[in-house]
């Protein structure tokens, strides 16, 4: 088993909306619409594919340019005998200017070049959706665990566009903004010695439920230097000023120096003096939800690998409360990104 595919990300930021009866039933929703998918006929796939955006809905010949100085748009063709494209009904798209190049409809799409048909990766873009056990997933799917691995990766890939795309500005004019740091690490067999693998910042925007995790490297211990050192925290709070809107309400703990706050152009900061004073949510949040996600498989990740996970959870709590709601928007995500233009040799 590969340690990245033992964590588990459980939106719980908004799960007094969503309760498991709610869930369950959005399932069910999600289970009959995607049956109804899996069972059309692949020309009628690839045509539902191109309406949701997950393949191209046009293809141009970069190579070959109009009078205009424009790439040529390809023709979307269908062969009658579909066996010569079998996965996608005989849809193909021809370029007249290569001398009827053939290109097939998955080109610059999730589906193009892997070893399963669309309908297996429809499968596992669903199963990525509802959190299924990749043990389940393996079985049912008959995918092999490497592959999930892969898969996931690119799932992933998604959610990290998605949130740095979506997930800024948060807060807003006199809005609170909370705002903790707080260390992720490991402990020996007799539960005493702990060694911290990293420090995350975690920031929540109260009034929407969003939030953002970045992992950073813990601060080395300097020989010699006095304990009472005061840190730089430079490094770990550098990501405030890009998601969050400076008119915002800083509230804080003294986990945080404010003067750093201040600094990064934060004028608005509510630091709690004594722990009765206010609590933070993105405290509890950081103490609870995340470590559960890594239980056990903490040492077997490096910093880069569990920023991955932490934007997935920003995405998952922000887009996929409910597995309805992550596939659908999981789709459009990726709809956005499949239309990219990619490649192009003329800007
Ligand atoms: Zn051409």
């Amino acid at each position: 088993m590969f340690p990245s595919l033992m964590v588990s990300v459980k939106p719980t930021l908004q799960s007094k909306e969503y309760t498991a009866s709610v869930c369950s039933k959005m399932r069910s929703e999600l289970d009959k619409e995607l049956k109804k998918v899996l069972q059309l006929p692949p020309n009628e796939l690839t045509e539902w594919l191109i309406q949701q955006g997950l393949i191209r809905a046009e293809q141009k010949c970069h190579t070959h340019l109009d009078s205009n100085y424009q790439p040529i748009p390809f023709q979307l063709g269908i062969y009658s005998d579909s066996s010569k494209f079998p996965n996608s009904g005989g849809y193909v798209w021809v370029s007249e200017c290569c001398g009827q190049r053939h290109l097939s409809v998955f080109a610059g799409s999730i589906f193009e070049g892997v070893p399963h048909t669309p309908k297996t990766i429809l499968k596992l873009i669903y199963h990525w959706a509802c959190q299924t056990s990749t043990t389940n997933i393996a079985q049912w799917v008959h995918v092999t665990m490497n592959y999930i691995k892969t898969f996931h990766t690119a799932m992933r890939a998604v959610c990290i566009a998605s949130v740095h795309e979506k997930l800024k500005g948060l807060g807003g004019d006199k809005k609170d903004v909370e705002v903790a740091i707080m260390t992720l690490g490991t402990s020996s067999n007799d539960g005493r010695l702990k060694q911290v693998k990293v420090e995350i910042l975690g920031v929540l925007d109260q009034e929407k439920n969003i939030v953002r995790l970045f992992a950073a490297e813990p601060p080395q211990k300097i020989l010699g230097a006095a304990t009472s050192a005061k840190r730089d925290y430079r490094q770990i709070l550098r990501p405030l000023a890009d998601w969050v809107d400076k008119r915002s309400v800083i509230v804080t703990d003294l986990s945080i120096d404010r003067n750093y706050l201040l600094e990064l152009g934060f004028p608005s900061v509510k630091q709690s003096t004594a722990r009765s004073d206010f609590v933070l949510r993105i405290v509890e949040y950081l103490s609870s939800s995340i470590p559960r996600s890594f239980q056990n498989v903490l040492p077997a990740l490096n910093r880069p690998l569990i920023q991955q996970y932490l934007d997935e959870i920003s995405w998952r709590e922000a887009f996929g409360p409910s597995p309805l709601q992550a596939f659908k928007n999981f789709v459009i995500h990726l709809a956005e990104i499949t239309k990219l233009e990619l490649g192009c040799k003329k800007g």
